[in-house]
């Protein structure tokens, strides 16, 4: 079959989807009980257990402590009741293995009754609070020796369950950890956790300092904004690097590609509009606030953001928000993918992490307010970050590097490797007064004044905003943008709860030191604010990012470029973060090191496979279709040479593509070299699988360019045109 015949057919069933009609009613939004239907929260513990247990729980959940034991048998009871009601018979301990991905084995309800037929199963507080999967097949980084090869998944109170609806029938979902018996984090939910932990702890001594009593616990908050492509099935399975990586391997540019930026915030059209309305409201069925949706950058790029919720919910909704993306995705016909790169030559997707912390009483902590009191505040946790991220950028780097994200970061867009941090106008400048000696402390007793006596109010989120930091100030957070579409964001959220909590350790116990030598508080926050300036400034940067120049005052700053995972996978084992990661009890050194290997492990296993898919793509389907075209370019030339004409033009082309054809199968075999010389050591075999990277690169141009020469009709792949603009 030639390629045409695929792709027409392809291409007919594509335009001949129609937008798809599901059964939803959106009255009930508003005002039925859709929203959290499917969640067991703690309206519906109220309603389902006793006054006293349902205090104990709350309180546990409130302060994210571990659940009572004796109550556990009470709560696990309700909890099945009202599964059961719901139509489940299942429940899972779901968690979150360091592949990234979402792990669950399902135990059923059910149990043989004793006279025959079936029974319900008791669900005790004990299956609720502790599972034992068979967990030898995860990667632990050695962490686990075989012959401990168990872990076991534990109940995380603070994220509720759930009801996941199958197509054929229901089942209750326990958010859990996943650690070993020796208590070691095998998962990416138990460090975010202690992190959260941290921060509170470093917080509230911060706050302590400013008068305040019985603080509330503080959380850090996060709102990821996801993107993600939606590409019609009918094409996407012509394509074995789609299927097999999630991303092309190979394909010339459109002819248009994203360079009249229409596509943003523009019109969403009725096929894609259909899939998120019904993606929306499986989200609100599961208690997740989603709040936004419209057109990305690239054509077929999309987005979805929730309001953001504690960092910990925000994770676990965040990871079903990309599950539901796919399931929801397949019954419109369409693939969503969450690949940082899957296509070159438009935009990347990313996943910008917003982040900020805070708690009932004193609100966003990151929100500068509406008194001097409360901006020397805002002030004080602003620079704990800008410490942070200065210090610890390299880890920073390290926590969003994958093979696929690397792509986008250190790549010609948006954002670039190099760590930095835009504070916009009006802050920077309070930190440049801070720093050149800022404004005398305040007269007026009570008050406290820092470098300025109130800040202007802040211009908050608006489109002109910096859009090529990694790490921008938006008003009242933070915005950490160089994290990738397809990566868990706990990872991310770990290191900056940490990093930041750490800071926060650092300031309180200068102020305190300032206070005991018999310093007033604000004259021992201007001194602490305009240390950490003047040391850490140089992290910020509020220029164009992509540009040369950038590059080059980087580097006379000593802001460090690690371009690829290669480079920036050990900062993970970098003493100066270790240490902080430690010291506060987030991550052992050797957690630490089993994260840098299993990532190692990832990264390299995903250039093996996509060199894998990339050497059978040419060889079997191009190479094919370029003979194919040499023969016809021999057919025309026999035909002209006939009729007596020279059929320049024809040598020309047969010279030129069978260069191209040389070329190709000249990189076809440096890469099957390369791929048969694996080097032992997992260091080396990084270095390795980067050298296959650049030489792939050679291989993909021979493609493209011969995508250009081929007949249409002998090319066997959908084209990027037909991938990005057929729906
Ligand atoms: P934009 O595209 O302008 O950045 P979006 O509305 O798409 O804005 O996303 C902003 C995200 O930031 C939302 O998820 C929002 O809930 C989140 N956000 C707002 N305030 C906070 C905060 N205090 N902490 C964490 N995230 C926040
Ligand atoms: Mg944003």
């Amino acid at each position: 079959m030639n390629g045409i015949t695929n792709r027409a057919g392809a291409i007919q069933a594509a335009v001949n989807t129609p937008p798809r009609k599901a059964a939803i009613d959106a009255t009930e939004i508003f005002k039925g009980d859709l929203y959290g239907r499917n969640v067991f929260d703690l309206a519906k513990l109220r309603r389902h257990l006793p006054k006293d247990v349902c205090k104990e729980l709350e309180k546990t959940i409130e302060t994210g402590s571990r659940l009572d034991v004796s109550i556990a048998d009470e709560v696990a009871s309700a909890m099945k009741n009202w599964a059961i009601e719901k139509g489940a018979t299942h429940f899972a301990h779901v968690f979150f293995p360091l592949t990234g991905l979402t792990a669950e084995k399902h135990d059923s309800f059910l149990a043989p009754a004793s006279g025959g037929g079936a029974a319900i199963a008791d669900f005790s507080g004990k299956s609720l609070i502790q599972g034992e999967p068979d967990a030898s097949s995860f990667p632990s980084g050695g962490i686990r020796a075989t012959f401990e090869a168990r872990g076991y998944t534990a109940w995380d109170v603070t994220s509720p369950a759930y009801i996941y609806e199958g197509p054929n029938g229901n089942t209750l979902c326990i958010p859990t950890a996943f650690v070993s018996w020796t208590g070691e984090a095998l998962d990416k939910k138990t460090p975010l956790l202690r992190s959260m932990q941290t921060l509170d702890k470093q917080a509230r001594r911060v706050l302590k300092l400013f008068g305040h009593k019985n603080i509330p616990m503080v959380t850090a908050t996060a709102g990821p904004e996801q993107e993600y492509f939606l590409i019609d099935q009918n094409l996407f399975f012509l394509r074995p690097d789609l299927y097999i990586n999630d991303r092309t391997l190979f394909g010339a540019p459109p002819a248009r590609g994203q360079e009249f930026e229409d596509h943003y915030f523009g019109a969403i059209p009725e096929r894609v509009l259909a899939f998120m309305m019904e993606v929306d409201n499986e989200c609100y069925k599961l208690g997740i606030p989603i709040k936004t949706r419209h057109n990305e950058v690239a054509p077929s790029q999309f987005e979805i953001a929730p309001t953001f919720e504690s960092a910990n919910l925000a994770t676990d909704h965040n990871q079903m928000v990309a599950s539901i993306l796919k399931r929801v995705a397949r019954k419109h016909g369409m693939i969503a993918i969450l690949n940082e790169k899957p296509f070159q030559g438009v935009n990347g997707s990313g996943k910008h992490v917003n982040f900020s912390l805070g708690n009932k009483d004193q609100g966003n902590l990151l929100d500068p307010g509406d008194t001097p009191h409360e901006n020397a505040q805002f002030l004080v946790f602003c620079a704990a970050v800008i410490r942070a991220v200065s210090i610890h950028s390299r880890f920073l780097r390290a926590v969003v590097a994958t093979a696929s994200n690397d792509h986008r970061l250190g790549a010609n867009e948006a954002p670039p490797a190099i760590i930095s941090i835009f504070l916009g106008e009006q802050l920077n400048s309070i930190f440049e007064q801070i720093k050149a000696g800022g404004a005398k402390s305040s007269a007026r007793k009570g008050t406290l004044r820092v470098g300025v006596d109130t800040l202007p109010s802040l211009a908050k989120d608006t489109g002109d905003r910096n859009r090529t930091s990694p790490f921008a100030f938006t008003g009242n957070r933070f915005e950490f943008r160089a994290v990738g579409s397809g990566q868990s964001i706990a990872g991310p959220l770990v290191a900056l709860n940490t990093i930041v909590a750490d800071s926060l350790e650092y300031i309180a116990e200068k102020i305190e030191a300032l206070q005991a030598k018999g310093s007033k508080l604000n004259e021992a926050i201007q001194i602490v604010l305009k240390e950490i300036i003047t040391a850490h400034g140089k992290v910020i940067f509020n220029g164009d990012g992509y540009s040369e120049e950038w590059r080059k005052e980087a580097a006379r700053r000593g802001l460090p470029n690690l371009k690829t995972s290669v480079e920036a996978l050990p900062a993970l084992l970098d003493k100066v973060s270790a240490e902080v990661f430690v010291k506060h009890g987030v991550f052992s050194m050797r957690e630490l090191e089993s994260r840098h290997e299993i990532y190692t492990d990832v990264y390299v296993k995903t250039v093996k496979s996509e060199l894998n898919s990339a050497l059978e793509i040419a060889k079997t389907f191009i190479v094919p279709a370029v003979n194919r075209q040499l023969a016809e370019f021999g057919r025309t030339l026999a035909a002209q040479k006939a009729a007596g004409a020279k059929g320049a033009s024809t040598v020309a082309s047969v010279r030129k593509v069978s260069a191209l054809l040389e070329s190709l199968q000249g990189n076809i075999s440096k890469l099957e070299t390369l791929r048969k010389t694996f080097p032992e050591k997992i260091g080396a075999q990084a270095r390795h699988a980067l050298k296959i990277r650049n030489q792939q690169n050679k291989l993909r141009a021979d493609v493209d360019a011969l995508e250009m020469e081929v007949a249409d009709d002998f090319w066997p792949l959908p084209t990027y045109g037909e991938l990005l603009f057929i729906k």
